[in-house]
């Protein structure tokens, strides 16, 4: 007999102990890392394993069995454990919080059958077929440099590839991978986009480019027992090609040999909710731990990013020119809505380069950050608006479903006939979004065939896809969208980019605003222009629609300059004492009232101090009340990283000694603030 030490999902910052006595059929002793089936109060569970043999604190008659270990499955390696281990330390968590949910639902199923499936399933699938790759376009000179630096790294090498859009980065990411799997045979290669099912593009790529060895995907929009195949072949050695979204870096990989962050910038790699982890971050520390080479890849980099490459910890490699001969840059001119009014939302200069694309058979591209039909509507009578009784927030309206919604707290009303409270029945739609946008195209060009894709239009399985494939076939004059059509999208035919309204950002309270405004706006306008210009066709071109023409972001944008851009924002960011020049960590709370979490922070601000370390006061969140629930926030801030981790190990100590009723959760990197 023995006693096994088990990690389990539970906010208890502990393991615990449960004893083993092997049966009949399971006569080889637990090993850590593998899976185990304990009891846990009147449930049964599935724990992780951290340690076996261990020399118990829990009284022999309290001491419970174990009920069933997953032999089937190979243990999880040493280092799979200490990256959960890395990020349950980092991020404040307890381990099994950071280890199990990230595993397929079917393997912590309480049967295995599942589990016995899909193994089997996978041991029958072919090892390799002998397709003929398609073949890879020569690389330019700097992408071959890129790729050569990239699979020739020694160790631990961080590389930051900056490369203009449509410079082929792709490109240079999938000739490193070959590389290395030729050099090694059994190499896995991880590569994280942010969004998957934006990039069904590259997974197609990289099946046609990699027909003989076994890709698997990782997001949450697969079904149960695609994950639990997927990951059992990443976890087995046998997908040697991985593609997944954030929550592929916590995915057991034996071999890995390369990790791959497209669009590195990107937002979406962090996890906003339960284990608040940036992706990116992690993917940095494996590649650290594994002494491996990672490429963090993007137009735009992350200021944190760029800073490790201007201080040389990262290597640096640039991509100035598009990749395809003739293609450029597109041009990019600034119209002043004060002196060219719009009708509609459009001004009349837009209109007519719309115009032009239309006549010549070419596709445009709107953008506007903002679904729905108009973010608000009023009474001009009474001065009533459409507030959400349940949010801070605006109750957005949608006409085609003919129904007000919050984006927020997803109440849904029908839209009233009249003022509520005055009776009026002629109520304003004020503002405008994309619903909006496309109607008024619709009226002023009404032979046009335009397509809108935001979150509204492709609520639907497969529709989002369906839609691009629309597009890309050359079936859509216009397409209007919200930044689901800024990303990653190679259009062939797109000559025009219109951005409407993109002046909210400038003055946002974020200090991180205008870097991620900057990052949409160059995302977006790269996607213009991709293929060389067609004789007799239009020069690309990207019309950005402000009131502020003189605004340095945008002179910025107008030069493609990011360069300038990060040199400046970054100078700002060491002057105001912001990250990446300093570091944070946000307490939230919320409450049915709103001081019962201020209260809980207050307390919280006082209960320990700490040098170096800045405790801020509590405020309320700047969108206070989401579906009835009050927020509140407290911010920590300090010059060290390890000073605010000793900090933050003491005060979450504090913490939950506290009583309250409030609701909490520390998030270390904050991003959104
Ligand atoms: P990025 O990710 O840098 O924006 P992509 O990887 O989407 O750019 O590449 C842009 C286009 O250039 C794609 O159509 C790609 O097939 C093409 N491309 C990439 N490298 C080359 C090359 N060496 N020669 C010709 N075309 C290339
Ligand atoms: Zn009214
Ligand atoms: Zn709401």
């Amino acid at each position: 007999m023995t006693i096994i030490r088990v990690a389990l999902d539970t906010p208890l910052d502990f393991c615990f102990d449960y004893r083993w006595a092997a049966t009949a059929g399971d006569a080889a002793p637990p090993r850590i890392g593998q899976l185990a089936l304990v009891p846990f109060g009147r449930r049964e569970v599935v724990g992780l394993i951290v340690a076996v043999d261990v020399a118990t604190e829990v009284p022999a008659d309290k001491l419970k069995d174990a009920l069933a270990i997953r032999s089937q499955l190979a243990p999880l390696s040493e280092q799979w454990r200490a990256l959960c281990a890395f990020a349950a330390d980092y991020y404040q968590r307890p381990l099994g919080e950071v280890a199990l949910p990230g595993l397929p639902k079917n393997l912590r199923a309480l049967k295995t059958t599942a589990l016995d499936r899909a193994l089997k399933k996978l041991a029958k699938t072919a090892a390799a077929h002998d397709a003929t790759p398609a073949a890879a376009p020569l690389l330019n000179p700097a992408q071959q440099a890129a790729a050569d630096a990239i699979a020739g790294a020694q160790g631990f090498a961080p590389h930051l590839l900056y490369g203009v859009t449509g410079s082929g980065k792709t490109e240079v990411y999938l000739q490193a991978a070959a590389q290395i799997l030729t050099r090694h045979d059994d190499a896995q290669i991880l590569i994280l986009v942010p969004e998957i099912n934006l990039t069904p593009q590259l997974e197609g790529n990289i099946r046609v480019r990699f027909p003989a060895v076994m890709v698997a995907t990782l997001h949450s929009s697969l079904a149960e027992g695609e994950r639990m195949t997927h990951w059992l072949a990443a976890h087995l050695g046998r997908a040697r090609i991985v593609l997944g979204t954030r929550l592929a870096i916590l995915a057991s990989l034996p071999q890995l040999k390369l990790i791959v962050i497209d669009e590195e910038h990107d937002p979406s790699y962090k996890q906003q909710e339960g284990l608040r982890y940036s992706a990116r971050d992690l993917a940095v520390w494996r590649a650290h731990q594994l002494e491996i080479p990672i490429v963090l890849g993007s137009a735009t980099p992350s200021l944190e990013s760029w800073q490790h490459a201007q201080t040389g910890r990262y290597r640096k490699l640039e991509l100035r020119e598009r990749a395809v001969a003739a293609a450029v840059l597109p041009a990019v001119h600034l119209i002043d809505m004060e002196r060219n009014k719009p009708l509609d939302g459009l001004t009349p200069m837009l209109i007519a380069a719309l115009k032009l694309r239309l006549q010549r058979g070419e596709q445009s591209l709107l953008f506007l950050n903002r679904r729905g039909y108009a973010p608000v509507i009023a009474c001009d009578a009474c001065g009533w608006i459409s507030n959400c009784s349940r949010c801070t927030a605006f109750m957005v309206l949608h006409k085609p479903e003919h129904r007000l919604r919050c984006h927020h707290c997803s109440l849904e009303l029908r839209i009233p006939r009249s003022c509520p409270t005055c009776g009026n029945v002629d109520l304003q739609p004020l503002g405008r979004g994309t619903q909006r946008v496309e109607e008024g195209l619709q009226a002023i060009f009404p032979e046009a065939r335009i397509t809108r894709i935001d979150a509204d239009s492709t609520r639907r399985k497969g529709s989002a896809q369906a839609a691009f494939d629309t597009v890309h076939r050359g079936e859509v004059d216009i397409l209007i969208g919200t930044q689901m059509v800024a990303k990653g999208h190679d259009f062939k035919n797109l000559t025009l980019v219109g951005i409407l309204n993109p002046d909210t950002a400038l003055f946002s309270q974020d200090y991180r605003a205008s870097e991620r405004l900057f990052a949409q706006l160059m995302q977006v306008a790269g996607r213009a222009g991709r293929a060389a210009q067609k004789e007799g066709g239009s020069a690309s071109e990207v019309l950005i629609q402000t009131r502020y023409p003189q605004h340095p972001l945008y002179a910025a944008v107008v030069n493609h300059d990011y360069d300038h851009f990060a040199t400046e924002l970054l100078a700002e960011r060491q002057q105001a004492h912001l990250p990446p020049y300093l570091y944070q960590a946000l307490l939230r709370a919320e409450a049915r009232e709103l001081v019962t979490a201020i209260d809980f922070l207050t307390q919280a601000a006082t209960a320990v101090e700490f040098p170096g370390v800045t405790i801020n006061d509590p405020i309320p969140m700047t969108m206070t009340r989401v579906a009835n629930v009050d927020r509140a926030q407290l911010l920590i801030e300090c010059p060290s990283r390890p000073a605010l981790q000793a900090f933050l190990k003491v005060w979450l100590a504090a913490l939950r000694a506290i009583k309250t009723r409030a609701k909490w959760s520390l998030e270390v990197d904050p991003v959104d603030i």
